[in-house]
């Protein structure tokens, strides 16, 4: 029997944590399984362990602690997950300690002797089902309701992806907004769990789920799971252990975390919306792609995965052109209505002469109008959330900055407050100007949050509802407004990039773009890719059953090739145009980005450190290394950043360079004047 184990501890330093076996405990221990050690200061933390072993430390200074207890009889971890999290450590750059922070619910990783039902006792149904608010059992356990029907282009669309999946396991299914992707998914969906595979449906927005969960219930009851951050910590450790049960949901719908579930039998993972930047975990570490981690989970299961969109990240049309993917187009609308009509309205030449309306073109006003009128609804994108995005004193120019981070504060009227989005900061609106004492203080630019009360004193009798971050913090609220959009107790849905994904909405014949170019502004080599995406996701909100809606698209850059591409939705010119500058400058998909952030407190030392981190870079990769440079927000929380970036070609070996990333890291933080310095990577950074 084994006398040592190497544990996961959930903190950012590298590598496993060896303790000793306790005679008693070596009958108990597995991989997998949770254990409480003392750790550090701390008298003690759970870990999870990953392998026994007799081996006992090569220094013999170390001293080896004993564990304390062992939390579970069986693995709460499941060795696929073990696996996983090492791997995204070592492609992310970060220490699987990270790993197990992000993946594992904040129950599961404190508490000790647990509530976690064993195998086969059937209690973790019952926990289950009463976690799961959208359970209405519809067939019970045996069948499920019926599969809709597919039109001829859905048929020929699902029998395409059966036919590339036989030569790909990964299909990018290609298809206009409202082609009906979904009834696609039910059907492959229907097909795995008959076959007895678990799905996993991953989707890039919480608000998405509720509308999505409501479809596929109808169909498939409670076999399905529903897995995301809205959700207490309770409910979510609920899921986990139904998924170890012997009776886990066939199907798991949810946001990006829910690739960290343990899985039996996958079979089929579905990335929904598949272009979002939200499978992107910015901050903290582990700053994973779920859609990648999850396209490496199936490969690992040998599952299927089937990518959707009506617009395909170029990374991934990339791939599906070249031949990695099976690439499937679906370029009809469900019931053949016409892709919604676009109308450009020139900014610019409305201000000159002073033919706007706040916000609003006449246009725009004429068609909200209409669509009141004829008793249909409206979506207002707007890109920015609060009040006024900038406040200015009108004599003097000062304006109000977050005093820990280099951005202006965002005014929200509603609270009468400023509010750093960097780093939440608010304080009160002054009522004058602090440098000048003027009370002349203005309001620049257009939140959400002002467009809604503008839109109200122009048509005083609609019902107006908005959707931004600052209206869905609960789960309840978020339901709340769909539901009352769906149901037509809304008129107008005022919002943020929010409501352009996959939302769908009948009655919508009118969709405003107030302002295209505060995404073409974005100094980012992807804004031309995220613009398009994003005005095409959004007019694909309109005119979605009987007939053809209209988009009117407010721009100050009408000239712009993109715009005449959005208007026509021509993905292929859009992506065509963006590879031709992509391969000149080497972006992705033609090379692979790490950017390589450095914080401290104090400017010099951010600077320093920042050039000794370009200068052993450049040694190792020499013009490769680009930087630093300062990001356009250069202090948030107090702490300076300067970032580095390495555009390294497809061919280099990855691994070994992410290594001496993380050793130079670890050197150069050893270093006294660096010591609370921090350094991180950002590997595929979106
Ligand atoms: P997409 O995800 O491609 O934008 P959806 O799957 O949301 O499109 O489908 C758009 C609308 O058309 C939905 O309301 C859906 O219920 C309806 N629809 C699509 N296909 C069918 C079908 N085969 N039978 C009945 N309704 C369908
Ligand atoms: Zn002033
Ligand atoms: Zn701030």
């Amino acid at each position: 029997m084994a006398a040592f184990v190497d544990v996961i501890i959930p903190v950012p330093l590298q590598g496993l944590f060896t303790y000793a076996l306790p005679v008693g405990l070596q009958k108990q221990a597995q991989a997998g399984c949770r254990v409480v050690v003392p750790f550090g200061n701390k008298r003690s933390t759970t870990g999870i362990i990953v392998r026994l072993h007799d081996n006992p430390p090569t220094d013999p200074t170390v001293n080896v602690k004993d564990i304390m207890e062992i939390v579970d009889e069986e693995p709460c971890i499941l060795p696929s997950q073990l696996s996983l999290w090492q791997w995204i450590a070592d492609y992310y750059v970060c220490s699987i300690g990270e790993v197990f922070k992000a993946a594992v619910p904040a129950k599961l990783r404190k508490q000790a002797k647990a509530s976690i039902p064993d195998k086969g006792k059937g209690n973790a149904k019952g926990q289950a089902s009463s976690q799961n608010s959208y359970t209405l059992p519809l067939e019970g356990e045996q069948g499920y309701g019926v599969l809709p029907e597919l039109s001829p282009a859905q048929s020929a669309a699902l029998a395409a992806i059966k036919e590339n999946w036989k030569a790909h396991p990964v299909c990018l299914l290609h298809g206009v907004t409202s082609s009906g992707k979904t009834e696609v998914y039910i059907h492959l969906i229907a097909e795995a769990i008959a076959q007895g595979k678990q799905v996993l449906y991953l989707l890039p927005e919480i608000v998405l789920t509720s509308q999505l969960t409501d479809r596929l219930q109808a169909v498939f009851g409670d076999r399905l799971g529903v897995y995301h951050s809205k959700f207490t910590d309770v409910q979510r450790s609920h899921v986990w252990q139904r998924q170890l049960s012997d009776k886990p949901f066939d199907i798991i719908v949810g946001v990006r975390s829910s690739v960290f579930l343990p899985f039996q039998r996958l079979g089929l993972v579905i990335v929904d919306e598949e272009h979002e930047v939200n499978f992107k975990q910015q901050e903290p570490a582990p700053r994973y792609n779920a859609r990648n981690v999850a396209l490496i989970m199936a490969s690992r299961f040998k599952a299927l995965t089937l990518l959707g969109t009506a617009t395909p990240s170029f990374e991934s049309y990339y791939l599906a052109r070249t031949g990695k993917y099976g690439l499937v187009e679906l370029n009809e609308r469900y019931g053949q209505v016409q892709l919604p009509r676009i109308e450009i309205v020139d900014v610019k030449e409305l201000r000159r002469k002073r033919l706007m309306n706040g916000a609003f073109s006449q246009r725009l006003i004429e068609e909200i109008r209409l669509a009141l009128d004829t008793h249909q609804q409206v979506i207002l994108f707007q890109n920015r959330r609060g009040y006024a995005p900038q406040v200015q004193c009108h004599v003097c120019g000062w304006v109000p900055t977050c005093p820990r981070c280099d951005v202006p504060m965002t005014m929200h009227a509603r609270s009468g407050m400023m509010t750093c989005h960097y780093c939440g900061y608010t304080v009160p609106v002054p009522n004058q100007c602090p440098a000048c004492e003027n009370k002349d203080l203005r309001q620049h630019g257009f939140g959400t949050e002002r467009v809604e009360e503008d839109i109200r004193k122009l048509f005083p009798e609609a019902r107006i509802a908005r959707m931004d971050l600052d209206t869905t913090t609960t789960r309840q609220a978020y339901e709340q407004i769909i539901h009352d959009f769906a149901n037509g107790e809304t008129d107008i849905l005022v919002g943020t990039q929010m409501v352009t994904k996959g939302l769908d909405f009948e009655n919508v014949s009118v969709v405003g773009i107030l302002s295209a170019d505060t995404m073409l502004n974005q100094p980012d080599f992807r804004a031309y890719e995220r613009s398009f995406q994003m005005m095409a996701q959004v007019a694909g909100r309109a005119g979605r059953r009987a007939r053809q809606g209209t988009v009117i698209l407010q721009t100050m850059n009408k000239e712009l090739p993109l715009i005449a591409q959005v208007v026509a939705n021509d993905y292929g010119a859009a992506y065509h145009d963006q590879m031709l500058e992509r391969r000149q400058f080497a972006y992705p998909p033609f090379t692979r980005l790490v950017v390589v952030y450095v914080k401290h407190r104090q400017l010099s030392t951010v600077e320093a450190l920042a050039r000794e981190v370009t200068v052993s870079l450049r040694q190792l990769l020499g013009t490769r290394v680009l930087g630093p440079d300062e990001p356009p927000v250069g202090r948030v929380h107090n702490l300076y950043i300067r970032r580095i970036m390495l555009k390294l070609e497809n061919r280099l070996p990855i691994s070994s360079i992410k290594e001496q990333l993380s050793n130079l890291r670890n050197q150069l933080l050893a270093q006294k004047p660096y010591a609370s310095a921090t350094i991180f990577f950002d590997v595929d950074p979106l």
